[in-house]
């Protein structure tokens, strides 16, 4: 583990397998971190802010943030291969996502210039006794939990935000990939960073991560996960007043309507189900499909499931890989089960790719005959099962993508603007696709309505999001008395 700059086990000696899910086998181990470890952390973040992090200049910071950039890019090819077999996703997206975190990095770098919020905003009054201006100031020290998914995004979303903001942060990266979030630690410590501005703590969410929820020297917890482990944290947060922001789960729908053209909206339609191999918060697993183009739409889209390339990501041609750990696989399979059960129709897929007898692979996996009743339809299943619906008209349609206890993304494909424009604006989700999916703009706020969490990350939402807002009234000695007159 990362702490306070130096590389260190965890106290009680304690370790965490790394398995490659595509073939099952244990490669490495990490730390499983503990109590005292976090501590040692948290006492190490808070010792760099009040050090002097938390006054250190915003153009430092963007050099900083800019080197590490800069790093990213050179170690491209290495941080890839590791993600891909410690998290099972094909290389291609293992690289995207590299590229992506020194977008990120650069663009954070860019943003703590420019941000007006240090200097201050002033109001205008209507008084002209006072003057009113607001200024933000670093929020302390931040713990930052993520999920096994996007392991190098997700440590990238966080902490290049809380960087730039000007805080000190704690990572817990997930038990199931750890290994990219230390190789980031590793490249954050040739970047120029003081000491204790990044530590990263590997071990269990109940062991590592609740030490620091619990942790009062944390200002605030900022977590990427489900739903369930987002309540906990937000009630066991409570104790200490911490600010907590939660991304959750989703289970998003995708409305294809009728004057689509077929092959683009079915390609899109099979991204937003089996990128990642389904694993993404806002993937799109609810197939809202109008009844006029079902038929031949389902056709297609049985085809292009079935052509899809599963393997081993490091295999060139590979288009979706393995699930991330045993213990997922078995949730997942678990809920084609229910499927089955529950009386829905395969339309393609549910079992192991042929061929594929090791790793925790899936076939790309189509539902029909879905009613909203089921499981399937209901709950994350966070794999690559897709359930279809047939909707008459638009109001039916609105109505079953709202008819969630989430709120993270909804898509919409139409040829008539006017028209997806109408749908977006009566889906409570908060983020929205018309006739493209899973774009992850970098610029714009990314985060849930409903159960899907709260607060935003990303852009300029993702530096609010780790600053504390502060106003400065100030008595003009020349303006007017107003109503309140101070004594003599
Ligand atoms: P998870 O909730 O099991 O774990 C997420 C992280 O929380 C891990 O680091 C884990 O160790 C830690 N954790 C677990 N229990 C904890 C506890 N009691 N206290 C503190 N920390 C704890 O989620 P996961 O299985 O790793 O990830 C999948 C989930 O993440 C899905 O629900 C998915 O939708 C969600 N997700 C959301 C977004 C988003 O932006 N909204 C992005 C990616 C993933």
């Amino acid at each position: 583990m990362f702490i306070g700059n130096k590389w260190v086990d965890a106290t009680s000696g304690r370790t965490i397998p790394c398995v490659n899910p595509a073939n099952e086998t244990e490669f490495d181990t990490v730390p499983a971190g503990g109590n005292e470890d976090v501590d040692a952390a948290v006492r190490a973040a808070r010792a760099a802010f009040d050090g002097g992090w938390k006054r250190s200049d915003p153009a430092r910071r963007a050099e900083l943030l800019r080197n590490l950039a800069r790093n990213i890019r050179e170690s491209r090819e290495r941080l890839g291969e590791l993600e891909t077999i410690d998290n099972g996703k094909p290389l291609a997206e293992a690289l995207y996502d590299v590229d992506t975190a020194a977008q990120i990095f650069d663009m954070y770098a860019d943003l703590t210039e420019q941000f007006g919020g240090w200097r201050g905003t002033e109001l205008e009054l209507p008084v002209d006794y006072l003057k009113t201006t607001v200024t933000y100031q670093p929020l302390g020290v931040v713990a930052l939990i993520t999920p096994w998914n996007f392991p190098i995004e997700q440590f990238t979303w966080k902490v290049a935000a809380a960087i730039a903001a000007g805080c000190a942060c704690v990572v817990k990266p997930s038990e199931v990939t750890s290994l990219t979030a230390l190789a980031l630690a590793e490249l954050v410590q040739n970047s120029g960073f003081p000491a204790g501005v990044l530590n990263v703590v590997t071990g269990y969410g109940r062991e590592a991560g609740e030490a620091l929820v619990h942790h009062p020297g944390v200002d605030k917890v900022s977590f990427t996960g489900s739903t369930a482990t987002g309540r906990r944290i937000m009630s066991l947060a409570a104790a200490t007043l911490k600010r907590v922001s939660l991304e959750l789960g989703g289970k998003s729908p995708v409305i294809v309507f009728g004057d689509v053209k077929l092959d683009r909206a079915v390609e899109w339609v099979m991204f937003g189900a089996f990128v990642n191999q389904g694993q993404v918060c806002t993937s799109t697993s609810r197939l809202l499909l109008h009844e006029s183009i079902a038929p031949l739409f389902l056709d297609k889209l049985k085809e292009g499931a079935q052509s899809i390339v599963v393997g081993d990501g490091r295999t060139a041609g590979v288009q979706m890989g393995p699930l991330a750990s045993a213990e997922h696989y078995n949730k997942v399979t678990g809920y084609v089960a229910a499927g089955l059960n529950e009386g829905a129709e395969l339309l393609t897929g549910g079992g192991r790719p042929k061929g594929l007898n090791n790793g925790y692979f899936l076939e790309p996996t189509i539902f029909t005959k879905v009613e909203p009743h089921m499981s399937i339809w209901r709950d994350e299943i966070f794999g690559p099962v897709l359930s279809v619906k047939t909707f008459t008209d638009e109001a039916e349609a609105i109505a079953l993508a709202n008819d969630t206890d989430y709120g993270l993304a909804a898509t919409v494909l139409s040829e008539d603007v006017a028209r997806a424009e109408r749908v977006v604006d009566q889906i409570d989700a908060g983020i929205t696709w018309q006739n493209c999916n899973q774009m992850v703009v970098m610029q714009a706020p990314w985060g849930g309505m409903k159960k899907s969490g709260f607060g935003r990350e990303l852009g300029k939402w993702g530096l609010e999001a780790f600053l504390e807002v502060k106003q400065r009234t100030r008595w003009l000695p020349d303006g007017g008395l107003g109503w309140y007159r101070p004594a003599a």
